[in-house]
């Protein structure tokens, strides 16, 4: 093949796909399964019909960020928003790994988490969660050991759907002073206790969200860190110019004005998650996995691969998630009628 030689090892990595398909219940990427209110749809585009695009946005952020650091009541100089968590992640690589540095990871965690690093050419060390997935002193320890300069802890984890304790993210924050602990809380409104109460003694800790998962979204790609402003201000050195666009940033006002709608639908996801427990216990042969979060991890009796077709067949989608966690598939809480097709489904399937 001619043209560019590109950097080493990138044409084995594979693009992050996740299906988008036109399906009866889309239940394979945790999104919230309701639009917010048609308010929040008015009153951004009234705002957005006055925007100055012809202007570069607010290159600080400033009113979005204002809001926010009100809103969960933390100093504006520790919060920080991007384009989703993703790009906040990002970010926190640039300015703490990179090459020559590591980071760790418990695993199974969220597959992100390793592609940001080697994306910023962060070396990656993993170790693995227990059993049942949930951090001990015993991870503290291998954490010690291992003295990476970031670590991860995903809270409730994303695919397991367990939440860690923070007693544990505090002994990590403790015992590894020059590291960055990050703990990435894009599932927190729905269970599961902040690590936001460790930062103010904390100065290595970011705790990091998304509106793109109880927030109803995920379309506006928005996600912000919760830090000390000595991490903000390290964000600020390798963040691109201008990076959360006027739009994006209008977005986030105007949901703030609608957070307590977008929280009010959260107790019906909680209800949905609680039936899809409650069902998948009651069926023989399926290992079923807590969850503090808008999704359940399960292990059918067969093959989950066959299991995740044939469910599809039927038009409902979940995540096939055979590489992180052996033969499970994860499973969004979505709309009722979502649900009701999920469980009808998987019943028809496993009941053969
Ligand atoms: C969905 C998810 C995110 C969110 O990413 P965004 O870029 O904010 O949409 C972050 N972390 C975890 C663990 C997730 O599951």
């Amino acid at each position: 093949m001619t043209g560019a030689e590109p950097r080493a090892g990138l044409r084995d990595v594979a693009p992050y796909v996740s299906p988008q398909l036109d399906v009866a219940a889309r239940l394979n990427t945790n999104e919230c399964p309701h639009p917010l209110p048609e308010d929040f749809f008015a009153e951004l585009a009234a705002t957005v019909r006055d925007l100055p695009l012809h202007r570069y946005p607010d290159g600080q952020m400033t009113r979005l960020r204002e809001d926010l650091a009100a809103t969960v009541g933390h100093p504006f100089e520790g919060t920080w928003t991007a384009n989703g968590s993703n790009e906040i992640l990002i970010e926190l690589l640039h300015a703490y790994g990179g090459p020559g540095r590591r980071a760790l990871l418990f695993e199974p965690t969220y597959v992100l988490h390793a592609r940001l690093c080697w994306l910023t050419q962060t070396e990656v060390v993993r170790r693995n969660l227990p059993t049942d997935f949930v951090l001990t002193d015993e991870q503290v320890d291998e954490a010690a050991d291992a003295a990476p300069d970031v670590v991860f802890v995903c809270s409730p984890n994303n695919p397991t759907g367990n939440a860690q304790p923070v007693g544990i993210t505090e002994a990590l924050a403790r015992r590894l002073p020059a590291s960055l602990v990050v703990v990435d809380e894009a599932y927190v409104e729905f269970g599961g206790e902040s690590a936001l109460g460790l930062v103010a003694a904390h100065a290595n800790l970011v705790v990091v969200r998304t509106f793109s998962k109880a927030f109803a979204l995920a379309g506006a790609r928005i996600g912000y860190a919760l830090a000390s402003s000595d991490v903000v201000d390290d964000l600020q050195r390798v963040r691109l110019p201008y990076h959360a666009s006027s739009l994006t940033q209008a977005a986030g006002i105007a949901a703030l004005r609608h957070r307590p709608e977008a929280l009010a639908i959260l107790e019906s996801i909680r209800v949905q998650r609680d039936r899809i427990l409650d069902a998948l216990r009651a069926i023989d042969g399926v290992t079923v996995f807590p969850s503090d979060a808008n999704f359940v991890l399960f292990e059918p009796p067969g093959d989950a691969k066959e299991l995740w077709q044939r469910l599809l067949d039927r038009g409902v989608l979940v995540r096939d998630m055979t590489s992180v966690v052996p033969n499970s598939l994860r499973v969004t809480a979505g709309a009722e009628h979502e649900v009701d097709l999920f469980l009808k489904a998987i019943d028809e399937e496993l009941s053969r």
